[in-house]
């Protein structure tokens, strides 16, 4: 590992860090933390420090509350202001611990560890991750709450002082750079008041770990600006919704497994046989790479978001992309996943629908090279083109149908997370609607 417990207290000494948060994320994908002053520091690094988790989401019932923190210690970061006696705060990412010392299987970044050694097992070195998380941002009202006014009309890559999000943008990227992200790209995206922010992809913890904490940075640094930040992926209807694209490839020791210099489009069986099982299974991945009422307003025609279950190397509409960057670069791009997913649970759920792929080795299905949303239902019929389940309700009912998904997922994370879904989609079917009010309230 790249931190030892002596470097952190040395480095948290010369850079007067006071506070440390120790961090985990709740099953919703929630960051949350618990925050010590530096004389507790020894003891988190010994693992010895305990919360309550019957009072965090999805984690246990009350009878079992007891869980302890184990700090990863290569996740350890300062953050570059500070509290008001000018101490500054560090942060440490924990996997959460039952009293007998076990990873706990309601943890879900313990869980992704776990199906990321299956990956070892079978011979992979690294599963790479790229996240393109896309957020509005909005202004707040008199009583700084958030509205759903844009701080901007720009468009794609539009330029100040059109785009009067820019300064905020540039101010993000230089935390996160001072964190340690190799950032390589920032821009307006489509929709007015909607940005985009691209870092270096990394081993899939490492980047899971680094969505949570750009969530954090991008919503404090937004405050700062008098700005709200959101990453709900349907904020505004009939404009573009946020999607968190993820790039995705596996290595082994040779490099890259998924090019093959030799192969058709150049990619390898590895390659294909992961995105098969992939597309095997989106509809499952859909409940956990989708997972909110509002994400399924995203997944509709027109927006760039994708509806239909298919793949192309050549167009951008379908579910699977393959980016024509090959050698080192050499990816498939999952463009349904918003910014709304716990990353570590959709990152465990496609590793296991793509480990289930290579295992089968079934036949890969024929890129689908035509606009699909050209298509008429007759012809997408004919060449056996599914749709993505339409609501969350559809989703979790694919999960609960889909073994291989649940089993990524761990019974334990998986019954939670179902359950607790039903109860969000039948509270939200409850509610009367503005658009209701609109349209029946005269009327009948
Ligand atoms: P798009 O063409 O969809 O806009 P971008 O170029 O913006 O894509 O995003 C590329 C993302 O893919 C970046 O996060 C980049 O680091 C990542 N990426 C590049 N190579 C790999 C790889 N081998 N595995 C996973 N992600 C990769
Ligand atoms: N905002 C689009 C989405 O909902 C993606 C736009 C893009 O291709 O970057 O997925
Ligand atoms: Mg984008
Ligand atoms: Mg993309």
């Amino acid at each position: 590992s790249k931190w030892t417990a002596e470097d952190i207290r040395r480095d948290a000494k010369e850079k007067n860090v006071h506070f440390i948060r120790l961090a985990f994320s709740d099953v919703n994908g929630i960051l949350k933390n618990v925050e010590i002053p530096i004389s507790q520091l020894d003891k988190a690094l010994d693992n010895k420090m305990m919360f309550d988790g019957s009072s965090i989401e999805g984690f246990v019932r009350i009878e079992e509350s007891d869980m302890y923190l184990y700090p990863d210690l290569d996740t350890w970061l300062v953050f570059p202001w500070g509290s008001d006696n000018s101490t500054k705060i560090g942060m440490l990412i924990c996997d959460i611990y039952t009293p007998d010392h076990k990873p706990f299987k309601g943890d879900p970044r313990s869980n992704l560890k776990r199906m990321v050694n299956k990956l070892s097992d079978k011979g992979f070195t690294d599963f790479n991750l790229g996240p393109e998380a896309e957020f509005f941002l909005f202004k707040l009202d008199e009583n700084n709450e958030a509205t759903t006014k844009v701080n901007d009309y720009g468009a794609y890559f539009d330029l100040a002082p059109v785009d009067l999000g820019e300064n905020c943008r540039r101010e993000i990227v230089l935390v996160l750079e001072e964190l340690g992200f190799e950032v390589e790209a920032s821009h307006h995206e489509t929709a007015i008041g909607q940005h985009e922010i691209d870092f270096k992809y990394a081993s899939v913890v490492d980047a899971c770990d680094k969505i949570q904490i750009f969530k954090l940075i991008v919503k404090s640094i937004a405050r700062k600006h008098n700005l709200h930040a959101t990453f709900m992926p349907k904020p505004i209807y009939g404009i573009s919704g946020s999607g968190m694209h993820c790039n995705m490839s596996l290595f082994n020791k040779d490099g890259n497994a998924f090019y093959d210099p030799e192969a058709e489009l150049e990619l390898s069986k590895t390659a294909l046989h992961f995105m098969t099982g992939v597309l095997n299974h989106a509809k499952a991945i859909t409940a956990v790479a989708n997972p909110l009422v509002n994400s399924y307003k995203r997944l509709v025609s027109g927006y760039e978001a994708p509806v239909y279950i298919a793949w192309s190397a050549h167009n951008r509409s379908p579910l699977v992309r393959i980016p024509s960057s090959r050698g080192v670069s050499t990816r498939i791009e999952l463009r349904s996943v918003d910014p709304s997913a716990n990353p570590y649970l959709a990152m465990a759920a496609i590793i296991g629908a793509g480990l289930d792929g290579i295992e089968k080795a079934e036949p890969v299905p024929e890129p689908t090279d035509r606009n699909i949303y050209n298509m008429t239902s007759a012809e997408l019929a004919e060449i056996g083109i599914e749709k993505l389940p339409g609501s969350l309700h559809r989703a979790v009912n694919e999960l609960e149908n889909d073994e291989v998904v649940q089993d990524a997922l761990g019974t334990h994370i998986s019954d939670n997370f179902i359950s607790s879904k039903r109860v969000e989609y039948k509270e939200y079917t409850m509610q009367i609607s503005e658009w209701e009010l609109q349209n029946y309230l005269k009327q009948y």
